[in-house]
């Protein structure tokens, strides 16, 4: 579905050069779950637009469905971790999901509002459609911008630290709504979060990338049951070992960057 091959970006200017994503390759299976996992700074943002074809690679591609990409392909949406600048405050909440479906030629009007109300639904925000985003809370701003990217029925949703502004319980709630969304919809959904907890509570596999400048360190394979919930699931002691593992995969990468510091700046 998703192929990620030898992604290298070097982002130069103003006398600067930074080696943000040095190695990274990956796939993605249709109708997968994958939590990418990383410190801030490694690279996740960078890595995320190069997939949503906002950003050119320096070396490497990214394949979907067998095409390369090279500029925003229309099968796939994504959700920012800024969701105050991700909406217009001068469109209502019905009218910012509207938006990214006038670009889809073939949808009626009917259609759209079809989409926009039932998306809104899902999100449990039928209720707002007529407020504007500055009338809503952080965490249902967030949910109006999930709904803007389900209603257009990606094949490939791209989330980048969604949750990061949320306080904990929105957060909780938000979690189990992509979880639920991704179940009914059947959308291949990768997931970046610097949250190891978070990337273990949601994922079916986590991807684990080293500091900067990044590679793939580790892909781990969460056999944690399918039904998931907030209480149960984080206190099975198989979520603590996975979560001990990812972890300390993470501690050792750091280990490894401090280590071969000289050598990076070397390269750099
Ligand atoms: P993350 O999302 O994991 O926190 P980013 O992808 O935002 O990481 O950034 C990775 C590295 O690339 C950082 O060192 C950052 O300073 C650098 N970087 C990001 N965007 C730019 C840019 N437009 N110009 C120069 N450097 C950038
Ligand atoms: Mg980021």
């Amino acid at each position: 579905m998703l192929e990620v091959r030898g992604l290298n970006k070097v982002y130069e200017g103003q006398g600067r050069r930074v080696e943000a994503v040095r190695d990274l390759t990956f796939t993605l299976d249709p109708g997968e779950l994958a939590c990418l996992v990383g410190p801030s700074g490694c690279g996740k943002t960078t890595l995320l637009k190069c997939i949503a074809g906002l950003l050119n690679p320096t070396a490497g591609e990214v394949r979907l469905s067998g095409a390369r990409v090279s500029g925003p392909p229309p099968g796939m949406a994504v959700v920012f971790q800024e969701y105050g600048r991700s909406l217009y405050p001068w469109l209502r909440v019905r009218d910012n999901v509207e938006l990214p479906l006038r670009q889809k030629k073939t949808l009626t009007k009917a259609r759209r509002r079809e989409l926009v109300e039932r998306s809104l639904d899902a999100v449990g925000l039928a209720d707002a459609a007529g407020a504007y985003p500055w009338q809503l809370s952080g965490g249902m701003q967030q949910r109006v911008a999930i709904a803007r990217a389900i209603a257009y029925e990606p094949e490939v949703l791209l989330m980048d630290e969604p949750f990061a502004a949320v306080d904990a319980q929105t957060r909780a709630d938000l979690e189990d709504l992509v979880r639920g969304l991704w179940k009914d919809l059947g959308v291949t959904v990768l997931f970046v979060t610097h949250d190891i907890d978070e990337a273990v509570y949601l994922g079916q596999r986590v991807l684990i990338l080293s500091h900067s400048p990044t590679v793939v360190q580790e892909q781990l394979k969460i056999d944690l049951p399918d039904e998931r919930d907030q209480l149960h699931t984080r206190v099975l002691p198989r979520f603590a070992e996975l979560r001990t593992h990812v972890y300390e995969e993470i501690q050792a990468a750091k280990r490894r960057a401090s280590g071969g510091a000289s050598a990076g700046k070397e390269a750099g």
